[in-house]
């Protein structure tokens, strides 16, 4: 069983502390993302988990096993880097045998490895070129391939797609995640990139500052962010954030905000007088007249398949999806409505999901 588990795990350069207090299990097969912005910590931890950065505090587990002070080589992980760190004067057949060489298995053996995972990567014909014959996606794949004939009982993926371009990204997440349902191979994977992580995680482990904020599916994520800051870090496109206050009699849960009264979902635990902010997506909003959110068009941007409308509103700027056939003059007033179960609510101190 391919198991990782963190216990209260804690990381410290000297004395400026990283990592706090993280504690979470992957199961067996399963896919987890670790997403969250530059210099959250995620490397860190993805290091620490090959063995490349020492644990200073808590339990690292792999299987049944504490392994804080296991020699990389011996944590049974491959990881790959996003620099895919390859070989550039060996060719691609010796890149992907390399390890294996290392390690001295039988020359037939790594023939047959290397040339399974050649296969499987759409590689065959390129065995025999040097790293800089390839393209970008090639030699990400190429750093896959090294990874995988070792056969590990964990893939450790560090941003590796960030050097691709976007359309060639879109394509290997789909490859690594179509990968992952044939190999089945445990896997933990650091980006930045929300869309990534929505796409490829079974598992999603948003983290703040050295801490885990969130963990949950990619749906749970972002039906019901943990926080404000999950909310903005999740999701495609832009969310709005409206300070509100709770108000009583009006026939359930809702909130007064400078653009007008929204009402609530009944689940909301909030009471009245209490300050919060609201998050409404700009895919959730819909133009309505008699909608309770009141803005002023200022631009309407074209995205091809529909259409984005920046209005400003008491509050600041409001973004709505539209329709991309919509015309709207600018400086016209234009009325929102959202479903309430569509609205996020958060304490506009702790800025928690309430
Ligand atoms: P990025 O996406 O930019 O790589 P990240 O979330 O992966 O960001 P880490 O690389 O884990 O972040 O770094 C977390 C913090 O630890 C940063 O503030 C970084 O400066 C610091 N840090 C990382 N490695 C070291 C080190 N060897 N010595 C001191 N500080 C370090």
């Amino acid at each position: 069983m391919a198991t990782v588990e963190y216990r209260k795990i804690g990381k410290s350069f000297g004395s400026i502390n990283i990592l706090r207090d993280i504690s979470f299990r992957i199961g067996d097969q399963q896919f987890v993302v670790l997403l969250g912005p530059s210099g959250c910590g995620k490397t860190t931890l993805l290091r620490m988990t090959a063995g490349l950065e020492s644990v200073s505090e808590g339990d690292l587990m792999i299987g049944d096993k504490r392994v804080n002070d296991v020699h990389p080589r011996d944590r049974d992980i491959a990881m790959v880097f996003q620099n895919y760190a390859l070989y550039p004067t060996m060719k691609v057949y010796d890149n992907i045998a390399f390890s294996l060489e290392v390690a001295k298995m039988p020359a037939a053996e790594i023939k047959k490895r290397v040339e399974h995972a050649a296969e499987i990567l759409n590689l065959t014909d390129y065995l025999q070129r040097y790293p800089k014959q390839l393209s970008g996606g090639q030699r990400q794949r190429v750093a896959m391939g090294r990874a995988m004939v070792r056969e590990p009982s964990v893939f450790l993926f560090d941003e590796p797609l960030s050097n691709l371009d976007a359309k060639l990204r879109a394509h290997m997440r789909t490859e690594i995640r179509q990968l992952h349902n044939r190999l089945k191979t445990t896997t933990i994977y650091v980006t930045h990139d929300q869309i990534e992580a929505m796409t490829m995680a079974d598992t999603i482990a948003v983290m703040r500052a050295g801490k885990i904020e969130q963990i949950g599916s990619p749906d749970e994520i972002y039906d019901h962010p943990a926080s404000k800051y999950v909310a903005d870090f999740v999701g495609g496109s832009a969310i709005n954030f409206l300070p509100g206050t709770m108000v009583a009699g009006a026939g359930g849960p809702a909130a007064d905000t400078a653009s007008g009264r929204i009402v609530l979902n009944g689940e909301v635990s909030a009471k009245p007088g209490q300050k919060v902010i609201l998050g409404l997506r700009s895919t959730d909003v819909t133009v309505d007249s008699n909608g309770p959110i009141a803005a002023r068009t200022v631009l309407l941007e074209r995205l091809g398949h529909d259409a984005q409308l920046f209005c400003n509103g008491p509050d600041g700027q409001f973004v709505a999806v539209v329709e991309k056939g919509l015309r709207f003059d600018e400086g016209s007033e234009v009325r929102f409505a959202i479903p309430p179960a569509k609205v996020h609510v958060f304490d506009a101190e702790t800025e928690a999901r309430l």
